[in-house]
């Protein structure tokens, strides 16, 4: 749009939670057509982890997908998708990615917008190859992989979990995605096939051979970072049961009551209530696992494939009701048996080529304040929101919250002048730039739209919502 009033030119890099609510914040905020937001996504359709993170059994989270079509109806609004901006992350711990999307600089992006807001999450895992051996043997996954291979990300496609090697399935984290993985395990894959699920996973977890899930964290349970709605769900499945924590994990907080906070004295009546279904009835078991922090997955002599999963037992170092207390080593060891194991450790952002300067390691975030990105080369116009500014944690409400953050910010130093006015064409500038180097097709707004009434009418013929399109070819064959 090359619109003489608008004043404020927004590129927002992603198209998650982040990049949503970010564009409908600045679109609410400023008058018609002062302000024009084009949003690139790597991928030829949007949403992010709304789409390719959230469970399939939990449609009701998707519903902010709603308030993204809304924003995208407006006419200063622009997608543009199957186009990465900068280039792809180098290394990846434990699975290849075979997928290079087209991409846009991110300093052609600098010369043709007033602002730039990264919101492209967080898209490798925490890196455990150097504490944990074996994570490369058969049967080991990465739990964002598995997340990514059941809800058709492209990029996991090739995955094939193998989950009919045996009963035993340990999966390493006390998250919430932990118990996401953990759910899909132990639901009957009945309760799944109405949900958008892709039916090659559908397939594959017909064959599931798991009986037996252990969720193992390194610290206890008032430090465990999942939610009691998510344990609540996992106590409430069909024909599961719950092997109950020692007492040893249980007694000092029946004792202490008064002394923790409410969610976790709901934890603890939760954990003591356990499963609807009894253990002696259940056909399915799960238990949390607490103290344990991996070591190594190991197979048996002679074979490639994963047969038990070693821990270094630990101990906390202060008072066992605090969140924040730490764990370190007894010295002592612990093997469970594990025909398939996940690691559900947390995710891992990484700074786009060129933005190095700004990137904290440690704190897994590009460095900011309140969204705005201070320091570092060519900072001015740059801005930050969701996973990428805070780190990879914080459910869809939180990356609101954030965003909104965000635009306050962008829309507070266009007020002061520090930002707009220049003179730039976003989008119509990118691509007379890159002329004959923009040889791929750009996925419009009105292009996804196709695309998901295609996965729509896909999904109807076989009783489901939607069945996904798992690779570009597919998605991008429906625009032909
Ligand atoms: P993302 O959602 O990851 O979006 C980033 C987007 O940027 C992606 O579309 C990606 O393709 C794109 N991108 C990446 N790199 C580039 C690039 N270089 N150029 C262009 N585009 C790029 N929260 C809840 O409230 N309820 C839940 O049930 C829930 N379930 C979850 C389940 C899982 C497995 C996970 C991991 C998270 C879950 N969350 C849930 C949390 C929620 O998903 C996050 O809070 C939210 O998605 C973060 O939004 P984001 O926009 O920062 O990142
Ligand atoms: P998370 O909540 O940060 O959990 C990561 C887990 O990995 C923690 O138990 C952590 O233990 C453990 N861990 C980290 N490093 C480790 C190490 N070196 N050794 C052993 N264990 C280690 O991350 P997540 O589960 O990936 O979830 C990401 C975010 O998405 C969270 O905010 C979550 O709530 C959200 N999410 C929400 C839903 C939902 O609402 N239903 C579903 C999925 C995800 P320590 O605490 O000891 O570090």
């Amino acid at each position: 749009m090359s619109n003489q009033r608008v004043k404020l030119r927004v590129a927002v890099v992603g198209s998650g939670p982040a990049g949503f609510y970010t564009a409908y914040r600045i679109l609410e905020k400023t008058p018609s057509g002062i302000a024009t937001v084009d949003m690139y996504e790597k991928l030829p359709v949007p949403y992010g982890l709304a789409r390719f993170g959230v469970a399939p059994d939990h449609p009701e989270v998707k519903n902010c997908e709603e308030k993204f079509e809304e924003v995208a109806q407006s006419p200063y609004f622009t997608f543009i998708g199957n186009t990465m901006v900068g280039a792809q992350p180098l290394a990846v711990p434990y699975h290849t990615r075979s997928f290079q999307p087209n991409h846009v600089p991110l300093s052609l992006l600098q010369q043709h917008y007033d602002a730039i807001v990264l919101s492209y999450g967080a898209d490798s895992d925490k890196d455990l190859s150097s504490s944990v051996q074996g994570l490369d043997l058969a049967g080991v996954y990465s739990a964002r992989a598995f997340v990514g291979w059941y809800n058709g990300h492209p990029e996991f496609q090739h995955l094939d979990p193998d989950i009919m090697a045996g009963e035993q399935a340990v999966v390493v984290g006390h998250g919430n995605v932990a118990l996401d993985v953990a759910r899909i395990l132990l639901t009957d894959v009945d309760a799944l096939r109405k949900t958008d699920i892709t039916e090659a996973a559908i397939a594959k977890l017909s064959e599931n051979k798991v009986k037996r899930v252990r969720i193992v964290g390194r610290r206890g349970p008032a430090q465990a970072s999942f939610t009691n709605k998510e344990v609540r769900e996992l106590m409430t499945l069909n024909g599961v049961g719950f092997i109950p924590p020692e007492a040893e994990f249980m007694s000092p907080f029946l004792e202490n009551s008064p002394k923790i906070g409410r969610p976790t004295k709901r934890l603890f009546q939760l954990l003591q209530r356990g499963s609807t279904t009894s253990v002696a009835d259940a056909t399915k078991h799960f238990s949390f696992d607490f103290l344990l922090s991996p070591t190594s997955f190991e197979a048996s002599e002679g074979s490639s494939h994963v047969a038990r999963a070693k821990f270094d037992v630990m101990q906390l170092q202060g008072d066992m009701l605090f969140k924040d207390t730490r764990v370190k080593p007894t010295g002592e060891c612990k093997e469970l048996p594990c025909n398939v194991g996940f690691m559900s450790v947390g995710y891992k952002t990484h700074p786009l080529a060129g933005l190095e300067d700004i990137y904290n390691d440690g704190a897994n975030h590009l460095n900011n304040e309140g969204g705005k990105v201070c320091a570092g080369i060519n900072a001015k116009g740059l801005y930050v929101a969701g996973w990428i500014k805070r780190g990879p944690a914080g459910v869809i409400a939180e990356t609101m919250y954030d965003s909104f953050e965000t635009a306050s910010v962008i829309l507070s130093d266009f007020e002061d002048g520090e930002i707009g006015g220049k003179s730039c064409d976003g989008w119509e500038g990118v691509k007379a730039d890159l002329g004959d180097k923009l040889d791929w097709k750009v996925v419009s707004w009105s292009d996804w739209q196709k695309i998901d009434k295609a996965e729509k009418e896909r999904g109807s013929k076989i009783g489901k919502e939607r069945e996904k399109f798992t690779n570009q070819n597919d998605m991008l064959a429906v625009l032909v």
